[in-house]
């Protein structure tokens, strides 16, 4: 057990002759790693890179108090650099954020008013909608569909039947189904 000293997981492998290899395992879980450094963090605790706790997860960078302050500290940036509307001019669905869902206006305003929210909403980052229509690309279809054909085969069909089939599509898809997208560049002020 020579060159493991007290705080390392690290322990050196020799050749059989006595010659260091430069290789090391982990003591603990005895995984060989290809240097001393990754062999001493490979089981080692560690900690979170913003307050310094032990964390309890391996693959975790930072706990889950400083995770998710972090991600409210990106919401609220962004929030504030985003354009507001009031909610006279707001479209009518509307995109909540931190819960990520799609909610008519006047649900939201309702929770509001009935106190579903901390400081009566208002740390509620809300957003415009925008609506999206249903798109069908012709290239993309083909593309999809002549996979497995001859060589050149896209080029034999032309690129006015390519068209042709795009205005089919465009016509189908005229009306057939829309859903409500958050607009990020448009805030609503809800207090
Ligand atoms: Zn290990
Ligand atoms: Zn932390």
């Amino acid at each position: 057990m020579r060159n493991q000293s007290e705080k390392t997981n690290a322990v050196q492998l020799y050749h059989q002759d006595g010659k260091p290899t430069g290789v090391y395992y982990c003591s603990v879980c005895r995984g060989t790693r290809p240097n001393e450094e990754s062999a001493a963090e490979c089981c080692a605790p560690r900690h979170c890179k913003d307050c310094k706790s032990l964390l309890e997860e391996r693959w975790q960078t930072s706990c889950y108090p400083c995770s998710r302050a972090r991600a409210n500290q990106r919401e609220q940036d962004a929030w504030d650099a985003v354009e507001k509307v009031s909610v006279e001019e707001a479209t009518e669905m509307v995109y909540v954020d931190g819960d990520g869902s799609i909610s008519p206006l006047d649900d939201v305003l309702g929770g509001v008013d009935d106190g579903e929210y901390e400081d009566g909403g208002a740390h509620l980052h809300v957003y415009c909608c925008v609506e999206e229509k249903l798109q069908l690309d012709a290239e993309n279809i083909l593309d999809h569909a002549l996979e497995n054909w001859f060589e050149g085969s896209y080029d034999h069909i032309g690129s006015y039947a390519v068209r042709d089939l795009q205005t089919l599509l465009d016509k189908w898809c005229e009306g057939r189904l829309t859903q409500w997208v958050q607009n990020p560049k448009l805030g609503v002020r809800i207090t």
